[in-house]
Formats: structure tokens, C-alpha cells, sequence
């Protein structure tokens, strides 16, 4: 380990803070130090195994993030994972690698973010990415796999494809026919990664299809390039609190952290400060350093050092639910298949649905405002919610997400709605940096977003009764028509729903990249408002929520938030 002093100093080595690592030491004269609370996973099977998708959860490696008891959905808390370890939650996640709807990052712009927008983005996914051509394994044959290669990227550091525990028995085809069966069909999709998302396809996976194991952002951005002399690492070191220059500007000179040995001491950085904690730490480590909402920090006996009070409000999650049916086939492998469902294709009213909506955004935006004091306003969600509505009922996003996936003898399925328009937040409750944060998403808040996961669920009700997936599938064994009827409402979904959701582990928005008078924390640049050099590139930065899978849009973001920064030096 080295005591130098470093240029930048990266919290969090996980997801974003690899990337942005990885890419500032390209520069050989530029010392980069990523300090990351877990440790390493590199022979860690939990972590390696492509079919292992839950067994880090609970383990060492999961923060296991607890929110409050949940007011509007079902009165529970529920556990929000992300990986503790280098690689960050990149190395416990679904591995689903899907973008986002070309108009959604175009929103992003429109929401005041110049420059911040589908075109401009859409050479940083792919700069990541190390697409694996399928066509080239020939354990995926028959699998019905496709893609468009003016998608994707060939030669960037992170390996994206399909694994060799694919299915291949022509399950896809029959898929695809039963969604072309629907009363409302739902096409087939060549590549969902190229911005436009809608239909039914088989999507790729953060996976090393020669090696089958996962790929994350350790394997990818930091392993193979362990060796130069100006990247360092310090695992199992805590971040504490940011620590400041005397002086008129509010300039960070490095951190604190608690090491492994217990000891805590304080590291300097003489460039910048990048705060890639996630998206439920991130605000808390700024909290923690005086930067956020005077009345919240004064009550833990912090001295405010910058009063930007929207810190760690605009928390946005999805909620999962999944419905199961008996297989008359029984499964050993995995398969990997999405569809994403337009409001047209959701709501069999759509119109009317999207006109109450309409009509209900004025009182979604005050309640939102008023559950938070007012620190975000009314106004400017009233607006934010009008470009989701937008997004929605005319640019004909993805409504919902439906994931099919086979599983002995059963067909198990996840849903969720992708964009709720309910907003929470998370908060220090301490000025001790090693106690938990008070975190409430406040899941199913707005009524919408109950009715999305309701048809949701119907829709998948829908696919089974439709041939071929009719005659392959059995009874439905959760919830089951006993306990939900088939002609339930939105009420008798209710209990089941929000009895059994869980986090859909999305959070976002923490620190959101939106123009500060709007409740921005950080700007263009993804910089604190106020500071001279501390930026945050995380998902604490994406102002709303994508359809598709976070991972992909977070390596974009911070490739991009990598470029900016360099051009900065
Ligand atoms: P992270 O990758 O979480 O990085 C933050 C890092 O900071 C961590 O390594 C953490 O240990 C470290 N850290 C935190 N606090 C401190 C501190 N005080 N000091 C030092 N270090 C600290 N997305 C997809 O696209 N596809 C999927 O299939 C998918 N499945 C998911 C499944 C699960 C179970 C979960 C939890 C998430 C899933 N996601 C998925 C979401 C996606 O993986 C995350 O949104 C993304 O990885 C977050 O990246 P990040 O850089 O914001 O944070």
C-alpha cells in the first residue's frame, strides 16, 4: 500500500467507481486511489457461478439495506441488496445487461441536462462493451439468441453475451408465437439494446461466454490492468466523511476512513473527490460531510458546509413481484427472455388510463412534495411527472417489464412496473458513519403505480392462457386463481401485491443530475453545486428511471463521467 498523495481519490469500488478508475489511470502521470468497504470476490463462486443469481444475498458481501416499515406498501420493510466487495453490485446482480429507451436519456436533456442525451450516450455503452458475437459458440444454437451488431461495442473492456447454460431447445420460438397470439401482439424484438426496447426478445448477459462466469466491474475494469503503477486499491477500508480545504470555496482535500485494523485516518486527494458509493450511500457520505438539508444535519449535531437540502431526496425504485405456473416440461438450464410491453399493449383503455393519469398529476406531485416537507416542489415534479407521462402515453416506452424464466418444474416469472412515479428518500440517522441510514422509497405511494403492476400480472396471466404456452403450462401456483380471481381488480391484487413485492433493487436519483434550482445536487459535469471538486458518478446521479436494467446505463454514465473529467484536467 502506498501513502502517497493521490490526484483523485474514487469511494466505492463498484460499478461506477471501477470505470472511473480505470479510465482516469490511463493517464500515467495521474494517481488514482479507489478505497472500497468489501473486499475481493475474484474466487468467490457465489459470485462467479452464472446460474447462482441469490446465493451472495444474506452473505458478508451484501449490505442487505433495510427501509422503513413501508406506509403504502403493505406496512413492511423491505431488504435492499447491493454487493459489498470490488466489483461493488456488479458482482451479486442479475447479470441482465438491457439499456434504456432512446427517449428516455433524451428526457434527461430535457429536464434541463444539456447534452445529456441518447446520441451522446449511446457511443459510451458501447465504448464498455466487449460484445461476444453468438454466433460463435455453438452451445447456442437453436436458442434463438439475435442481435444487431451496429449496437454494440467490440472491443471495450466489459464482456456482454449469453452464457452456456442457455436454453436451446427452441423454448424461445414458442414464446415468441404465444406473444404473437395475444389479442394485443407483442412483436419480437432483434435487439432491445439499441434504444428501442419494445416486444419480446432474449436479452444478453454481463457473462464471459468462453469461461462461462459472470462478468462485473472488477473483472472488467480493474483485474486486467491491476498493474499499473498508478492505480491503488485499499479493500476493506470504510470512507467516513469527506474532508475539507480551509478557505472560501468549498474544496475537498481528501477523506476519512476507518482501515481495516480499526484505525482511522485521513487520506488526501489534491485534484478531486469522486463519490461512487451507490445510490444509498452516496447521500449519506455527503450528509455525513455537512453537504445536504440543515434541518436534517443540525438534528445529528453536523455543521452544515453547504446547504443543498434535495440531497437524498428523489429515491425512485421499482417494485418485483412474480407470478408461478407449473412446467409440464422439467428445466436444468437457465433462459434468459424479456418483454416490454407498451401502454397500448398493457392497458387495454389506455386512453382513459392515460387521461386520469393526466388528470392526477398535479395531486401525485403535491402529495410527493408534502411527504418531504416541500424540499423538492411541487412544481418541478408536476413537470418532471408531465415528461414521465410524456414518456409513457406518447414516446410508447416500456410500460412494464415481464422476465420469463424457466425453472425445473416451473415457469417462474418477475414483473414490475418501469417507471413509478412515487419518489422517497434516504437519510442519515447518525452522525456515526457505521449506522444504518434511514431509507424509505415509499413503494406504491401513487396509485399508477399499483395499476401497472396489476396489469402487469394480468398480462402474464394473459401468456399462459395462449397457445402453445397453454398446453405446456399447468395450473398457476402462485398466487392462483383461489387467491386472486381471475376477474380481480386492482383492490384484489392489492393484498398479494403488496404482501409479496420485493426492492426490485433500482434505486436511483439520490443525487440527482437536474439543474439546481430544481433540486439538483449535481451538475452536467456530475459536480457537487457549490464544490470545486467533488462529483458524484453512481446511479445516485440518474435523474429518472430506465426501462431495461441499470448495470448498462451505469457503465455508460461513468465512461462518459470519465471523459468529462479528463477533458477537465
Ligand atoms: P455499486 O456497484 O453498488 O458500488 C458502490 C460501491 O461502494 C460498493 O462496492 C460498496 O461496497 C462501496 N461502498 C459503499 N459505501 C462505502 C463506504 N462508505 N466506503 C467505501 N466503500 C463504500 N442491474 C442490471 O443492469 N441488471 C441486473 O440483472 C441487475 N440485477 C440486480 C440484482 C440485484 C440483487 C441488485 C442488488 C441489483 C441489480 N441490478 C441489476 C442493479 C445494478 O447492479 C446496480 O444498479 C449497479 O450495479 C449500481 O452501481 P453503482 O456504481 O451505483 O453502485
Amino acid at each position: 500500500r502506498s501513502d502517497s498523495n493521490y490526484d483523485y481519490i474514487v469511494v466505492g469500488g463498484g460499478t461506477s467507481g471501477l470505470v472511473v478508475a480505470n479510465r482516469l489511470s490511463e493517464q500515467e502521470n495521474i494517481n488514482v486511489l479507489v478505497i472500497e468497504a468489501g473486499g475481493s470476490v475474484y474466487n468467490n463462486p457465489n459470485v462467479t457461478d452464472t446460474l447462482g443469481y441469490g446465493k451472495a444475498f444474506g452473505t458478508e458481501i451484501d449490505w442487505a439495506y433495510k427501509t422503513t416499515d413501508q406506509e403504502y406498501g403493505g406496512g413492511i420493510s423491505q431488504t435492499v441488496r447491493a454487493g459489498k466487495a470490488l466489483g461493488g453490485t456488479s458482482t451479486i446482480n442479475g447479470m441482465v445487461y438491457l439499456r434504456a429507451q432512446t427517449a428516455q436519456i433524451d428526457a434527461w436533456e430535457a429536464a434541463g441536462n444539456k447534452g445529456w442525451n441518447w446520441k451522446n450516450l449511446f457511443p459510451y455503452f458501447k465504448k464498455g462493451e466487449q460484445f461476444q458475437s453468438p454466433e460463435k459458440y455453438s452451445f447456442l444454437d437453436g436458442s434463438g439468441v439475435t442481435y444487431d451488431p451496429a449496437y454494440h461495442g467490440f472491443n471495450g473492456p466489459l464482456k456482454v453475451g449469453w452464457s452456456s447454460t442457455q436454453l436451446n431447445d427452441g423454448l424461445a420460438q414458442k414464446m415468441n408465437t404465444t406473444y404473437q397470439n395475444l389479442d394485443v401482439p407483442v412483436q419480437f424484438n432483434k435487439d432491445p439494446n439499441g434504444g428501442d426496447m419494445i416486444g419480446y426478445s432474449l436479452y444478453p448477459k454481463t457473462v464471459d461466454s468462453e469461461l462461462n462466469i459472470r462478468e462485473d466491474a472488477a473483472r472488467a475494469y480493474y483485474y486486467p490492468y491491476q498493474n499499473r503503477t498508478n492505480l491503488h486499491v485499499w479493500l476493506n477500508t470504510h470512507v467516513n466523511k469527506l474532508t475539507w480545504k480551509d478557505g472560501k470555496d468549498v474544496t475537498a482535500d481528501g477523506v476519512e476512513v476507518t482501515l481495516s485494523n480499526g484505525t482511522t485516518t485521513v487520506v488526501k486527494a489534491s485534484r478531486e473527490v469522486i463519490l461512487a458509493a451507490g445510490a444509498l450511500k452516496s447521500p449519506v457520505l455527503l450528509e455525513l460531510s455537512g453537504v445536504g438539508n440543515p434541518d436534517i444535519l443540525s438534528k445529528y449535531g453536523i455543521e452544515t458546509k453547504l446547504n443543498i437540502p434535495t440531497v437524498g431526496e428523489n429515491l425512485q425504485d421499482q417494485m418485483n413481484n412474480g407470478l408461478q405456473f407449473d412446467a409440464k416440461t422439467s428445466y436444468n438450464m437457465s433462459a434468459d427472455y424479456v418483454s416490454y410491453p407498451s401502454a397500448a399493449q398493457l392497458f387495454s383503455n389506455h386512453t382513459a388510463v392515460g387521461n386520469e393519469l393526466l388528470r392526477k398529476l398535479p395531486a401525485y406531485a403535491a402529495k410527493v412534495a408534502s411527504a418531504n416537507g416541500n424540499i423538492t416542489k411541487a412544481r418541478d415534479l408536476q413537470r418532471f411527472f408531465k415528461i414521465q407521462w410524456d414518456l409513457i402515453f406518447k414516446a410508447g416506452i416500456p410500460v412494464a417489464e415481464i422476465l420469463l424464466e424457466p425453472s425445473g418444474t416451473t415457469y417462474d416469472t418477475e414483473y414490475w412496473g418501469s417507471v413509478p412515479f412515487s419518489r422517497g428518500n434516504v437519510h442519515l440517522s447518525s452522525a456515526d458513519p457505521t449506522v444504518a441510514a434511514t431509507i424509505d422509497p415509499k413503494y406504491f405511494m401513487l396509485d399508477f403505480d399499483l395499476h401497472a403492476q396489476v396489469e402487469a400480472a394480468r398480462f402474464i396471466r394473459e401468456i399462459f392462457k395462449t397457445e402453445p404456452f397453454a398446453s405446456m403450462s399447468g395450473a398457476e401456483t402462485s398466487p392462483g386463481l383461489s387467491t386472486v380471481a381471475a376477474t380481480a381488480g386492482d383492490e384484489g391484487w392489492s393484498d398479494f401485491i403488496k404482501q409479496n413485492y420485493r426492492s426490485n433493487f433500482h434505486p436511483i436519483s439520490t443525487t440527482a443530475m437536474l439543474p439546481k434550482e430544481v433540486g439538483g445536487v449535481v451538475d452536467t459535469s456530475l459536480k457537487v453545486y457549490g464544490t470545486s471538486n467533488v462529483r458524484v458518478v453512481d446511479a445516485s446521479v440518474v435523474p429518472f428511471q430506465v426501462c431495461g436494467h441499470l448495470q448498462s446505463t451505469i457503465y455508460a454514465v461513468a465512461e462518459r463521467a470519465a471523459d468529462i473529467i479528463k477533458k477537465q484536467l
